[in-house]
């Protein structure tokens, strides 16, 4: 391994049988890796072998989401074990590559496709039925490396429901388009806030940050991709899920009946 042997991805090799599911957004804090945490747990949850690797070289999120803190991968002859998390995820995070928590990475072009390569060729991820793969906002480089490297792998937009996030996310998904990757479908993140009206006792639905966004995306791609890109789930703004996340549980576990949960462990569903 290592020096000048070509490394090989087993994700990339034909007959492998692993799902590998890019999440993509438009622009940060649409609620990525929260999705990526959760669809990754639902999955598990179906008794599926399921890895994670956090390549959002920006946000690197995915350890805290999970309560991994600082820990690091062991290597093992050579290889690089990842981190197992709850419901016997492997997690692998870029974050994990740097020397210190509060070091910034500030990886371009080839590095940074070095990296991922490593982090998909040397990591020993064992037969996985699903790879999740946080992808960095945007259309950048990770995502053009990814599409390249595996083009078999597909991707879910995540959006919020503003039109202006949508756009974005659109375009996220005609670079897929552009790498032959297929769209699975799009996430609509934050759709709207459920609460109870103190005075006449009814639950209302309210779009704190505008309405038609995950909508106008899936028709989008639609359009342009020739094929259909649905809606696959509406996933509600939830405290829980934030309280969650800052306590490292995804609310799949944490809180499995709650609206926002049931949404993303029916997406789970809907893509195996
Ligand atoms: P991204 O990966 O797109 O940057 P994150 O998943 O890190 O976004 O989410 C950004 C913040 O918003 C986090 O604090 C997360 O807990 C919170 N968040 C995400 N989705 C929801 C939701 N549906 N309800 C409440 N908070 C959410």
């Amino acid at each position: 391994r290592g020096g000048q042997t070509e490394r090989v991805i087993p994700f990339a090799q034909p007959g492998n049988l692993t799902r590998v599911l890019a999440v993509a957004s438009g622009k940060g804090g649409v609620g990525k890796s929260s999705v990526t945490v959760n669809l990754a747990l639902a999955l598990a949850k179906q008794g599926r072998s399921v890895g994670i690797l956090d390549a959002d070289i920006y946000g690197h999120s995915i350890p805290d989401l999970l309560g991994l803190g600082d820990a690091r991968p062991t290597v093992v002859d050579d290889m690089i074990m990842p981190v197992p998390a709850v419901g016997g995820l492997k997690v692998i995070s870029v974050g994990m590559l740097k020397p210190s928590r509060d070091q910034v990475v500030a990886w371009r072009g080839p590095i940074l496709d070095r990296a991922l390569t490593q982090l998909l060729s040397d990591v020993y991820w064992g037969d996985l039925d699903y790879l999740l793969l946080d992808l960095p906002p945007g259309t950048g480089d990770v995502a053009m490396s990814l599409g390249q490297k595996i083009p078999k792998s597909e991707v879910i937009v995540v959006t919020t429901p503003q039109t202006a996030a949508s756009e974005v996310a659109e375009r996220a998904g005609t670079m897929a388009h552009i790498l032959e990757q297929r769209v699975l479908g799009v996430v609509e993140n934050m759709s709207w806030l459920e609460s109870r009206c103190p005075h006449c006792e009814e639950t209302h639905r309210m779009e704190l940050f505008g309405s038609g966004g995950g909508l106008t995306v899936s028709e989008a791609l639609t359009d342009r991709l020739v094929y259909d890109v649905p809606l696959l789930t509406q996933v509600p703004y939830d405290e829980a899920l934030l309280a969650g996340g800052d306590r490292g549980v995804p609310i799949v576990e944490s809180n499995p009946d709650h609206p926002a949960a049931a949404a993303l462990l029916g997406l789970a569903e809907s893509v195996a």
